[in-house]
C-alpha cells in the first residue's frame, strides 16, 4: 500500500518548495536542510513509489528519468566538471525519512567520502 508523504502536497503546491526543475514526470526542489552548497531533490510526479525496494520492473524507467533530470540540472549549473554525487537512501539504515523515492543531488564542494 502506498501512503502519501509531504513530496505529495509540494507536488500538488499545497506547501511551499523552491522548484528548480519540473517536467510531466520528474519535479526538482531545493532540500529544505542541504547538505551540501547545492542540495535538490528530484522526485516521480504521478507515482508514490515508498523506497527502492518497493521499485517494480514497469517502473525501472522512472531511475533514469530521475537520473537524467539531476544530470542537466547539474549540468547547466555548471557543476558537472568538478562532479557532484548522487543519493538515494532505502528504509531506516540509510536515514531515509520521506517515504516517496527521491534522488538527492549534492554539488558545489567537494564532499569527502561517506559511510558508517
Ligand atoms: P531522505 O532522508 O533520503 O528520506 O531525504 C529526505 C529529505 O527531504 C531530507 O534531506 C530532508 O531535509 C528533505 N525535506 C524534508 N521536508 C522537506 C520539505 O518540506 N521541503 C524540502 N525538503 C524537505
Amino acid at each position: 500500500m502506498t501512503q502519501e508523504t509531504l513530496f505529495s502536497k509540494i507536488i500538488r503546491r499545497e506547501i511551499p518548495a523552491t522548484i528548480v526543475y519540473e517536467d510531466d514526470e520528474v519535479l526538482g526542489f531545493k532540500d529544505i536542510a542541504p547538505q551540501a552548497p547545492v542540495h535538490v531533490l528530484f522526485i516521480p510526479k504521478n507515482h508514490i513509489i515508498p523506497t527502492l525496494d518497493d521499485l517494480t520492473a514497469e517502473q525501472a524507467h522512472l531511475i533514469g528519468k530521475l537520473a537524467l533530470a539531476a544530470a542537466g540540472y547539474a549540468r547547466r549549473e555548471g557543476f558537472a566538471e568538478d562532479g557532484y554525487r548522487i543519493v538515494m537512501n532505502c528504509r531506516e539504515d540509510a536515514g531515509q525519512t520521506v517515504f516517496h523515492i527521491h534522488m538527492h543531488l549534492l554539488a558545489g564542494a567537494p564532499l569527502g567520502h561517506f559511510g558508517a
